[in-house]
């Protein structure tokens, strides 16, 4: 894949028209605050372009999982002030319980060309996560063409991702966020240069297992840390104690440990761990712990980061790598003293003279706080789309969108 063959924002011709675009606005707020704007800053090339073209921009998005429609708490509110900070630029918020009601309908009236107007949280409408044709209507009949422009949402069918654009009457396309993050993860994953070295790591076990199998095919070497490693180290026949662990995936891990061997890549599983009596609480209090391997982690012992040995085995993995994609940290990393596996990999991933691309919101955030963002190549803004993504998968999200 690599390059899409979908149609792009610079497609459009959209002077005087109504462009709804779909950002991925689901930014951390606390006590009304905005703690982290990174999605809005990658929403910006976008926007700037349809505003620059005089097209007449709404915004939407979702923020948080409302459960009872109009929650102010996910209001989208502070993102509308946010943006207009960032784009130097007052933009328009629509308040409005509806979504697209009747006070969202006459802000739009009053759109000149250029001018911005951000929607409610979508999820403020039951339907939407049901991708229900009613609202999926009312958003369409508020725009002429439709930009999806929200990666980290591409992998749900909703109404403003895909059932909206069965009802736009323009065209629609995709923004340049998200033809930024398929041009890298698909270059990394259909047409890498090698070695592809892939890392997986992180405490969402049933989710992540599933990219494996697609991964081994692609990848020369899979390496696995974290939380993620426990249930194949079960699979292998290995005691590990009271560490994280899917049961109802031990035999899916011994079905892949057979696929690594039967397809001659090397799979690299932590030789020794950091382990503990029990998990942290608060996550980043000070506790007892040893390393010891693989081979003898006690019966009441918790693996909670890779060991010293390990560190050095995967870090040379990875400096001979020519691509690497990352997802889910090697330990507790929030922890500081389960965090020097977490630290070892991301120093060797900068360090690698490697396309590489790190995704998924707790690496990002590790690598992040461990000073090596920029160092990267690319950092994902989507957790979830990013490993449906790795996975194989079609993201309805893009599926939708027209083809050049
Ligand atoms: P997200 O899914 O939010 O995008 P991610 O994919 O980067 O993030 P997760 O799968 O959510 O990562 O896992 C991150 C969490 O895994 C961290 O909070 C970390 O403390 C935890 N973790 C890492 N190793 C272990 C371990 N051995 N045991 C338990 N938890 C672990």
């Amino acid at each position: 894949m690599g390059k899409l063959s979908k149609k792009n924002v610079e497609d459009l011709n959209v002077k005087g028209r109504k462009v709804l675009v779909r950002c991925d606005f689901n930014v951390p707020i606390k006590d009304g605050a905005i703690t982290n704007d990174k999605r809005i800053v990658a929403a910006l090339p976008t926007i700037k372009k349809l505003i620059e073209g005089g097209g007449r921009v709404i915004l939407c998005s979702h923020l948080g999982k409302p459960k009872n429609g109009a929650e102010p708490v996910f209001s989208l509110a502070p993102v509308a002030k946010r943006l207009s900070e960032l784009l130097g630029k007052d933009i328009v918020f629509a308040k409005d319980d509806n979504v697209v009601g009747e006070n969202a309908r006459s802000e739009i009236a009053k759109m000149s060309d250029g001018d911005v107007v951000l929607l409610e949280n979508t999820r403020f409408r039951a339907e939407e996560t049901k991708n229900g044709e009613a609202f999926s209507r009312e958003l369409a009949e508020l725009c002429d063409d439709y930009v999806n422009d929200a990666f980290g949402s591409a992998h749900r069918a909703h109404c403003s991702t895909a059932g909206v654009t069965d009802f736009v009457s323009g065209q629609t396309a995709v923004g340049y966020l998200m033809e930024k993050e398929i041009e890298f993860l698909g270059n990394a994953v259909e047409n890498p240069e090698r070695p592809f070295v892939a890392i997986l790591g992180g405490a969402k076990v049933a989710d992540k297992l599933n990219v494996i199998s697609n991964l081994l095919e692609k990848c020369d070497t899979l390496i696995i840390g974290g939380g993620m490693a426990y249930t194949f180290m079960k699979a292998q026949g290995l005691e590990i104690g009271k560490s994280l662990v899917d049961d109802e995936k031990v035999d899916y891990c011994k079905e892949m440990l057979e696929k690594s061997k039967k397809l001659g890549k090397s799979l690299l599983l932590p030789s020794d761990n950091v382990v503990a009596e029990k998990f942290p609480d608060p996550i980043d209090a000070p506790i007892e712990v040893e390393t010891v391997s693989a081979e003898s982690i006690p019966a009441n012992g918790m693996g909670l980061d890779i060991g010293e040995e390990t560190r050095q085995i995967f870090a040379d993995a990875v400096k001979t790598a020519k691509t690497v994609v990352w997802n889910g940290p090697m330990g507790v990393f929030e922890n500081p003293l389960l965090a020097e596996g977490t630290l070892a990999v991301a120093k060797a991933v900068a360090e690698a003279d490697a396309v590489t691309v790190i995704g998924g919101g707790d690496s990002v955030a590790a690598v992040t706080k461990l000073g090596f963002a920029d160092r990267m190549s690319h950092i994902s803004t989507g957790g979830g789309a990013s490993l449906e993504y790795l996975e194989g998968k079609v993201l309805p999200g893009i599926q939708v969108i027209q083809d050049k």
